[in-house]
């Protein structure tokens, strides 16, 4: 459907991920089923994320596949070891903005003159790396913004601009919260998650599935040992891969685990109490908790949250979390950081009634009483109810060939990318 008949090439996509695990899973997932449509993919990583993801899945991991290419640019930081976890995020957004815009500019300009790959017929950006989309206008090519985050913190990103010119923010009253001023801005929008939903379109044993995009090495053993619990027994705990807490907080969430005697599986990345000190778990916890609680490094979530073993998830409201969750049938309590995580937080908790939200300080008995009414309480069985019921939502969406996700995508692709020059 996607191929050109007259000159028997491809489509080619570029996609350009935001370089963050939270955003190259969703535009792996993208371009997956991109390729999926008959696109020839290039996958364009920043050279640091690159040289993780081959530290982490193996140096024949990428580039394997004649029509999925992934292909590298300069992010325009000095060069880091592939053994830091993660850049520092502020440095990273300024030098992109800065720096991405003219390596993206000659990369496409060597691969329309390359024998091995189809001429760049559009542009799949993230929506931090807007750049491209100039990019894509210089060549008169098409291009599409993919906006990994909600729809709803979409709507709190684009009007910061305009909020600022109307000097409606910084509030600086509670009568500010009142007034109305919101328009629709956005022309044409294409609503297509789960997208790790739609993936269950493409057959198990198709070539694409060996690409992955973790950052970290996976620790698959969780699922045997999930395997041996009872249904809906299992709290997850995952922090997703950049949040940070101080030792205190972290000694709090362990003991209010511990004191909940509930089964958990917590995934404690080596970086996840701030200021470069390492994580200590103390031995009497480990000791309290042998045999109901597991811990790791990092983990195929997806899985893990579609496990039948998981009852609830104790989560920073990353927006990939919070869809795999919903995708699992996962209530969840709910500790936002920072970025578009409040705005998950709030319409878990307060609109979509699957989440409790964490408020105010972290402390032991708090978190204890949290998790008790997650998977004992009567409210927490509501939650698991109504979490079903979006899960379900989100199956239709996705996989039902009249599904909104489904269609959206098939439209993206015909109205957008494979609109004509
Ligand atoms: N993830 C994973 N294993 C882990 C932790 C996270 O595979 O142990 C994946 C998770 O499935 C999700 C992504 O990393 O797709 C995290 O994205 P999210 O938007 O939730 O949070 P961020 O990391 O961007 O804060």
């Amino acid at each position: 459907m996607a191929f050109n008949a007259l000159t028997s090439e491809k489509p080619n996509a570029v996609c350009m991920p935001f370089p963050a695990q939270g955003h190259i899973n969703p535009m792996l997932k993208l371009a997956k089923l991109l390729h999926f449509k008959g696109f020839h993919i290039t996958f364009v990583n920043t050279e640091f994320i690159h040289k993780r993801l081959l530290k982490s899945q193996g140096p024949n991991s990428l580039n394997d596949l004649p029509t999925f290419r992934f292909e590298t640019i300069p992010d325009g930081l000095p060069p880091a070891d592939a053994n830091v976890a993660a850049q520092h995020m502020p440095s990273l957004c300024q030098s992109i903005r800065k720096h991405c815009l003219q390596p993206l500019r000659g990369l496409l300009s060597k691969l329309n003159s390359s024998p091995n790959s189809p001429p760049v017929t559009c542009v799949v950006s993230d929506g931090i790396m807007n750049f491209s989309l100039d990019a894509a206008q210089e060549l008169g090519i098409p291009g599409v913004i993919f906006w990994t985050t909600s729809a709803c913190a979409f709507m709190g990103y684009i009007q910061y601009g305009p909020l600022i010119q109307k000097g409606l923010v910084p509030l600086k009253d509670a009568s500010y919260l009142a007034n109305g001023y919101l328009d629709t801005v956005i022309p044409s929008i294409y609503c297509i998650g789960p997208l790790y939903l739609q993936l269950d379109h493409i057959p198990a044993d198709n070539e694409l599935k060996s690409i992955g995009s973790n950052l970290w090495t996976e620790e698959t053993e969780c699922l045997q040992w999930l395997d041996s619990k009872e249904p809906n027994s299992v709290v997850y705990v995952n922090f997703g891969s950049s949040t940070v807490m101080t030792s205190e907080q972290l000694t709090e969430f362990a003991w209010g685990l511990a004191n909940s005697n509930k089964a958990f599986f917590w995934v404690i990345r080596p970086d996840l109490v701030g200021e470069g000190k390492s994580v200590v778990v103390a031995p009497e916890f480990v000791e309290e908790t042998k045999g109901r609680g597991l811990l790791a490094s990092w983990c195929p979530q997806e899985q893990v949250l579609s496990h039948p073993a998981i009852g609830g998830f104790l989560t920073h409201s990353g927006w990939n979390s919070t869809i795999e969750s919903v995708g699992g049938g996962v209530p969840m309590i709910c500790w936002p950081f920072n970025a578009d995580q409040q705005t998950n937080c709030r319409y878990c908790c307060s609109e979509w009634g699957i989440g409790l939200e964490i408020e105010g300080d972290v402390k032991r008995y708090y978190i204890e009483g949290l998790v008790r009414k997650l998977m004992e309480g009567e409210e927490g069985k509501k939650l698991r109810k109504i979490a079903l019921e979006w899960k379900k939502l989100a199956k239709e969406a996705t996989t039902g060939s009249n599904g909104s996700s489904f269609l959206d995508l098939d439209q993206m692709v015909n109205r957008v990318l494979l609109s004509p020059r």
